[in-house]
């Protein structure tokens, strides 16, 4: 216990802001290959970078499939869907209007 208490207090540095902190480092990666971070630049320098890498390439990847997606404008199964779908509001519609006229 005594000993892995000491491992985990021991005192690092880093790599980002060169400071000392004490515990589980963090890894700075895509700021930096190697070493280890503190908390702070974790939460502040690290984390947000990452958000941002991956923003960048899920709009890549929304820009790609946009592309794509203009190709066809629907399937056939959505336009059978969409059609009866109107149809059915229709039908209530007139059923509707037919039971205010009859009523
Ligand atoms: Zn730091």
């Amino acid at each position: 216990m005594r000993i892995k208490n000491k491992m985990e207090n021991k005192t690092k540095i880093c790599v980002l802001c060169g400071g000392e902190f004490i515990g589980w480092g963090n890894n700075p990666q895509p700021l930096k290959e190697e070493g280890e971070c503190c908390e702070i630049c974790n939460a502040r320098k690290v984390l947000p970078e990452r958000i941002k890498q991956l923003r960048e390439r899920l709009s890549k990847k929304e820009e790609e499939e946009v592309v794509i997606v203009k190709k066809p404008k629907k399937s056939l199964g959505e336009a059978v869907k969409e059609v009866s779908g109107n149809l059915n509001e229709m039908g209530e519609n007139i059923s509707k209007g037919l039971k205010k006229a009859f009523g």
